[in-house]
C-alpha cells in the first residue's frame, strides 16, 4: 500500500516528465500505483485538463469514470488515461461510449496495460497500439567491438582532405 499514490503520479508529471503526458516514465508510475498501491490492483484514471492539472482518481476494475460530467476540468481535455491492471490494453465497449461522448471535448485517450498501451487520438480513424517486450540478454555471445576494429583499416584508405587546404 502506497498513501502518496496522487502525489507520485503529480510529481512524475510536472518534474520528471514535465508536463508530458506521453512520457514512459509518467505512465510507468500510473500503471505501478495502480498495481501497487492499494489493497488490491485497482483501475488508476487520470485526466490531463486543458490547463494543465491533473484530476485524479482510482476504483475497481471496470469502475467508470466520466458518469457525471467532472468538475473544475478547464476544456478541452488533453488527454485523458487508464488502467487496466489486468493487463491488455484495449478500449474497451464502456470506453469507446466514454470517449465517442466526450470526443468534442477530447483530444486523446491512452489505456496502459502490462508493457503494452493503447492510443486514441481524436481525428485519426485507427487507434495505435503498443507492445514492449524485453531485449534478450546478448552479453555472453557479443561481438567485442574493439576485437572486430583491428581487422580495419582498409588498405588503401586515404585520408580526406580539405582541397582548400592544399599547396
Ligand atoms: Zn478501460
Amino acid at each position: 500500500m502506497i498513501a502518496d499514490w496522487e502525489k507520485q503520479i503529480r510529481d512524475a508529471f510536472y518534474i520528471t516528465a514535465n508536463g508530458d503526458f506521453e512520457d514512459n516514465h509518467f505512465q510507468d508510475v500510473i500503471w505501478e500505483m495502480s498495481l501497487t498501491a492499494f489493497d488490491k490492483p485497482r483501475e488508476v484514471q487520470v485526466v490531463v485538463d486543458g490547463k494543465m492539472n491533473l484530476s485524479i482518481s482510482a476504483g475497481d476494475p471496470g469502475f467508470v469514470w466520466f458518469k457525471d460530467e467532472p468538475v473544475g476540468l478547464t476544456m478541452p481535455i488533453e488527454c485523458w488515461i487508464h488502467t487496466h491492471p489486468f493487463g491488455k490494453a484495449y478500449f474497451s465497449g464502456t470506453d469507446w461510449k466514454t470517449i465517442r461522448t466526450w470526443e468534442p471535448l477530447m483530444k486523446m485517450a491512452i489505456v496502459l496495460g502490462d508493457n503494452q498501451q493503447m492510443y486514441w487520438i481524436k481525428g485519426q480513424t485507427q487507434t495505435i497500439y503498443y507492445q514492449y517486450t524485453d531485449i534478450p540478454d546478448w552479453i555472453d555471445n557479443q561481438t567485442i567491438l574493439s576485437d572486430f576494429t583491428k581487422t580495419v583499416p582498409y588498405p588503401h584508405y586515404t585520408p580526406f582532405r580539405d582541397v582548400l587546404e592544399e599547396e
